[in-house]
């Protein structure tokens, strides 16, 4: 029997665990930390072995397969070991795409991935497609491969007949979502539909401080895409631009998304002759429209009918916590995009902003330069709230722009403090440029105690 071992016991360690049992492999499971009362009585449930709070070392070197978390960075002294022994280790990702035969969607970048993975669900959710959508969110794809939904007998398209052209039954489709960890110990997986939605600077620290390590990371997606498949990706995005025309990459059919084709809220598909139109969604904000062109032009090449995508567009509720209206109050509206956890979305979200605003920014600093976003604050912005334990960095940037700058250090705060400062017709913003953890447990916390102030206010 083969010693597979699993270093990590989250969502992703957890289902590779649970397929590698189903496929016959001597499975144990380790972790550094503590492992969550609902993973460990489920291992127990399936008689996998695990161990928390440290790792059996010796018995980790003698694995004949090692899936690493993504959590877990290269620069780990038992991860060197192990890549000095030339043990294989694999992600989860790529451990999941040996024993599927369901067609992927795979969706990456530094923003937009999660809006763009339930946008692309939906859409075929909502066409009647065998669909399951998963990850970095919710089920990890092994643990959807491990328990995959029965063949759909829906329609003709490409994704969801039981045998395709280049060999890959189909037992239904998955949309994923990817994250560069999870990209970067893939060796043969391929998404039949890869989007690539942008890359800007973010967890440089896992990549030596090198933006070109990330970039390359990024592109593993279509590494090993065959002509049968295709490659959406960010026209717009001189970090893509460039590396494609520097790099000789893939052989998927690659398709160019261009602000041109979807400019004014309108998604225009000249190959298909189609039109779609975002005004009566809950899609805002060009940055949403790219998402949306790129979701949409996956499932037009999945098989979904036009009429399908415009009802699917018309009844996507967006994802909690980004660009999420929250409530109209003495004629200030509330937007919680607290997942806004970098400049380059808060770019986008005051790009998205039609009335004079008040923002809330801060939290966990992680090196940021506000110049992206300089100018926008020039021409949108009438006050900021900042909202974290160190505010410095905020103030010292933004104190020389004649704006009133507040300090605090709660959302119920930082809520009675914008509301203050806005009036009627005017909007609040909470789009941090930050990580949450100075003040907060995660980003979902701080949305919901900043939603929560705004019902009180
Ligand atoms: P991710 O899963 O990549 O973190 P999300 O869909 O959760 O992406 O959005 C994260 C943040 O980025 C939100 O603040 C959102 O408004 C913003 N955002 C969404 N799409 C884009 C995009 N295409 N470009 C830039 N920012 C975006």
């Amino acid at each position: 029997m083969q010693k597979l071992i699993i270093l990590g016991a989250g969502e992703s360690g957890c289902g590779a665990a649970i397929l590698g049992k189903q496929q016959g492999f001597d499975v144990f499971l380790s972790d550094n930390g503590s492992i969550k009362a609902a993973y460990k009585a489920e291992l127990e449930a399936e008689g996998i072995e695990y161990e928390e709070n440290g790792h059996d070392n010796a018995r980790i070197m003698a694995a004949d397969l090692i899936i690493k978390s993504p959590g877990i960075p290269d620069k780990v002294q038992l991860i060197k070991d192990l890549r000095e022994k030339g043990t294989a280790i694999i992600s989860e990702i790529e451990f999941a795409s040996r024993y599927s035969t369901a067609k992927t969607i795979g969706i990456t970048g530094s923003n937009g991935k999660t809006t763009t993975t339930m946008l692309t669900f939906h859409l075929l959710k909502t066409a009647g497609f065998p669909v399951q959508v998963g990850g970095n969110i919710g089920f990890s794809y092994a643990r959807l491969v491990s328990s995959p939904i029965p063949p759909h007998s829906k329609g003709e398209g490409d994704m969801h007949s039981t045998s395709s052209p280049s060999g890959r039954g189909g037992v239904g489709l998955f949309v994923l979502e990817l994250s560069s960890f999870q990209l970067d110990d893939i060796k043969s997986y391929r998404p039949d539909i890869a989007i690539l939605l942008n890359i800007t600077p973010d967890h440089l620290d896992r990549y030596e401080y090198k933006m070109e390590n990330y970039i390359a990371s990024k592109f593993r997606i279509g590494m090993s895409q065959t002509g049968q498949d295709s490659f959406i990706y960010n026209g717009n995005n001189e970090n893509i631009t460039n590396y494609l025309s520097q790099h000789s990459f893939g052989k998927a059919q690659g398709i160019m998304v261009k602000k041109s084709l979807f400019d004014i809220g309108i998604l225009r598909y000249p190959e298909y002759n189609l039109e779609f139109n975002l005004k009566a969604t809950q899609l805002k904000g060009e940055h949403n429209w790219f998402n949306a062109y790129c979701a949409v032009k996956a499932v037009l090449l999945a098989g979904v009918p036009p009429g399908d995508v415009q009802r699917g567009l018309d009844t996507f509720q967006n994802v909690a916590h980004r660009l999420e209206y929250v409530a109209e109050v003495r004629g200030v509206e509330y937007i919680n995009d607290s997942k806004a956890t970098n400049v380059d979305s808060v770019f986008y979200a005051l790009g998205a902003m039609e009335k004079p605003t008040v923002l809330i920014l801060g939290g966990t600093d992680k090196g940021n330069d506000y110049d992206q976003i300089a100018d926008l604050v020039r021409q949108k912005v009438k006050a900021i709230v900042c909202m974290g334990k160190d505010n410095s960095p905020i103030i010292n940037y933004f104190g020389g722009f004649g704006l009133p700058i507040i300090e605090t250090f709660s959302a119920s705060d930082a809520v009675a403090q914008a509301a203050h400062l806005a009036q009627a017709g005017d909007c609040v913003l909470l789009s941090p440029a930050c990580a949450s953890f100075d003040l907060f447990q995660n980003y979902e916390d701080r949305g919901m105690q900043f939603k929560e102030a705004v019902l009180l206010v």
